[in-house]
């Protein structure tokens, strides 16, 4: 069964009556990724700041996804590494004012939602021309055959 369940708790960090905590998602799938090959996993240290607020570490995210490339039309499984996000999260707090690196969340269950976070940050993270690794290495010697005509043009108008 697919498990879908991003969500994490935090209600004993806003009691106060935890600080730190490291916990791991395992094995994850998402809707809005259903090219995923491998489901996503990572890890979250999750450090209290105050009654309404938690920070959130996450890293070593771990994934991968099924593709297409979009030169010779093979079937790929693609990862690239997704960096690591910082996240300060507010309990009931105004989604119009938050910032880039903050999150709101329900303060009442005290839990925290990672599925939107994670897959946008992955599919931030895919490159926009899908490449297997045949066509992407072909290109780069294009790529340094250029420069190298480029470097030559370049001594010769010298
Ligand atoms: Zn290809």
């Amino acid at each position: 069964m697919k498990d879908t369940n991003f969500t994490i708790k935090v209600s004993d960090f806003l009691t106060g009556s935890a600080l730190e905590d490291n916990i791991q998602l395992f094995d994850k799938f998402s809707t809005s990724l259903p090219q995923l090959h491998d489901w996503i996993s990572c890890d979250v240290c999750i450090k209290n700041w105050d009654e309404k607020t938690v920070f959130l570490e996450i890293s070593n995210i771990s994934y991968s996804l099924d593709n297409t490339c979009d030169v010779c039309s093979a079937k790929y499984i693609q990862h690239w590494d997704v960096s690591d996000i910082f996240l300060k999260c507010y309990a009931n707090y105004n989604k119009e004012l938050l910032r880039e690196d903050e999150l709101s969340f329900d303060g009442k269950h005290g839990k925290i939602d990672l599925e939107d976070t994670l897959t946008q940050e992955i599919t931030l993270t895919q490159e926009l021309k899908k490449m297997c690794s045949i066509c992407g290495d072909k290109k780069q010697i294009k790529t340094d055959q250029t420069l190298e005509w480029n470097s030559i043009k370049r001594i010769i108008q010298q």
